[in-house]
C-alpha cells in the first residue's frame, strides 16, 4: 500500500498516519519529523532546514526531494509506505513521479474547518512547544498550505486517487473512516 496523507497543519495527519502505518504494516515517512530530528541533532541538514521551518516556510525543494528519494530507497519501503507532509507543492509532485517506479495507490485528504485547526494548533503549541508553533509561523503555514499544497488535491482527484475524509471527531472513528475507504 502506497499512500499520501494530506491536509492542513493541525488536521491530524501525523496521528492518522501512525494508525494507518500500524494497520497496513508499512512505515510512515514524515518530512517534518525528518527535519525536526536533524534540527535536534544539529546536523548540517538540520541547520539549513531550521532557517525555513522556524518561520513556517517550506524547505527548498532540492533538499526535500533528495531526503524523500533516499528514504524511499530503503529496504523497509519495499512493501509500501505512507508519506506525511510530502509533496507540498507542484515541483515536489513532479519530482516524486519522476522518481517513483511504483505508483501511488491512494491519496487521503483530511479536512477540518479553519477554527478547528487553529484551536488544535494552539493546544499543541502549549503541549509540545514546537519551535514553529508561534502564531506567526502557524499563520504562514496555513497560508502556504492554501496557496501551494491544496491545489495538488485537484491533480490527484483527476487521477482518481483522492479520498477525502472528515478529520473532525474521535481519532479511532476517523481512522475507521479512512480504512473503510481504502479497503
Ligand atoms: P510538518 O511537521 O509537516 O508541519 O513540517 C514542519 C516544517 O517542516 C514545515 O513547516 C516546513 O518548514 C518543513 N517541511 C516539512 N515537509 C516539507 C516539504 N515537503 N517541503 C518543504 N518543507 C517541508
Amino acid at each position: 500500500m502506497r499512500l499520501l496523507i494530506m491536509g492542513p497543519q493541525g488536521v491530524g495527519k501525523g496521528t492518522q498516519a501512525a494508525l494507518l502505518a500500524e494497520h497496513f504494516n508499512i512505515p510512515t515517512i514524515s518530512t517534518g519529523d525528518i527535519f525536526r530530528y536533524n534540527i535536534k541533532n544539529k546536523t548540517e541538514l538540520g541547520l539549513e532546514a531550521m532557517s525555513y521551518t522556524d518561520k513556517g516556510e517550506l524547505v527548498p525543494d532540492s533538499l526535500t526531494n533528495k531526503i524523500v528519494k533516499d528514504r524511499l530507497a530503503k529496504e523497509d519501503c519495499k512493501n509500501g509506505w505512507i508519506l506525511d507532509g510530502y509533496p507540498r507543492n507542484a515541483a515536489q509532485v513532479t519530482e516524486m513521479l519522476a522518481d517513483l517506479d511504483t505508483p501511488l495507490d491512494h491519496v487521503v485528504a483530511l479536512e477540518a474547518a479553519r477554527d478547528v485547526l487553529l484551536e488544535r494548533m494552539k493546544k499543541r503549541a502549549a503541549e509540545q512547544g514546537r519551535a514553529d508553533d508561534t502564531p506567526e509561523a502557524i499563520a504562514k503555514r496555513l497560508e502556504t498550505y492554501e496557496k501551494e499544497t491544496a491545489p495538488l488535491l485537484d491533480i490527484y482527484e483527476a487521477r482518481g486517487l483522492l479520498v477525502v475524509v472528515n478529520g473532525v471527531g474521535d481519532i479511532d472513528e476517523i481512522s475507521g473512516r479512512i480504512i473503510s475507504h481504502l479497503e
